[in-house]
């Protein structure tokens, strides 16, 4: 009988510390956010795909020369003087996301975007033309709502 009554006590008082754990969160500010359709805004110096502004990019070479896992190709053709882009391949497959060819082009041509959402079911998609100006829409709304 006593050690009845020791456990209902026991039970209870973990019951109310419990209860006053849950209480005390309860009433606090939500911290969490309900993704996939909430999303926590990357900051500026985060690392995601690798995208182009093609009017800056002066055919330099210099992205495709320093990436360390060889993910970059570009081909160009040659109007006098004047170097123009014509392929601008990426393969995110392979790229480890260093930022290397971001620090390294001379006009800011090419940057890391925020966008962190890669999950592909066709590997082809990994392949990626960053001339194409539409090469991001499937990752950049992948909001499910
Ligand atoms: S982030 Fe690094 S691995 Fe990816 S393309 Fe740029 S240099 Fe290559
Ligand atoms: S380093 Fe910049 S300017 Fe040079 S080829 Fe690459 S993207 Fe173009």
């Amino acid at each position: 009988m006593i050690k009845l009554a020791k456990n209902f006590v026991v039970g209870t008082w973990s019951l109310i510390k419990g209860l006053a754990v849950t209480i005390k969160y309860f009433f606090r500010p939500t911290v969490t956010l309900q993704y996939p359709t909430e999303k926590q805004p990357m900051s500026e110096c985060y690392r995601g795909l690798v995208g182009l502004r093609p009017e800056k990019c002066i055919v330099c070479y210099q992205c495709v020369k320093i990436c360390p896992t060889a993910c970059l190709a570009i081909t160009h053709k040659q109007e006098d003087k004047k170097k123009t882009l014509e392929t601008f391949k990426y393969n995110m497959e392979l790229c480890c996301f260093c930022g290397l060819c971001q620090q390294v082009c001379p006009t800011s041509a090419i940057i890391m975007t925020n966008i962190y959402e890669i999950s592909v079911y066709d590997r082809k998609k990994l392949d990626i033309n960053l001339l194409d100006m539409k090469k991001y829409d499937e990752w950049t709304n992948t909001t499910i709502k």
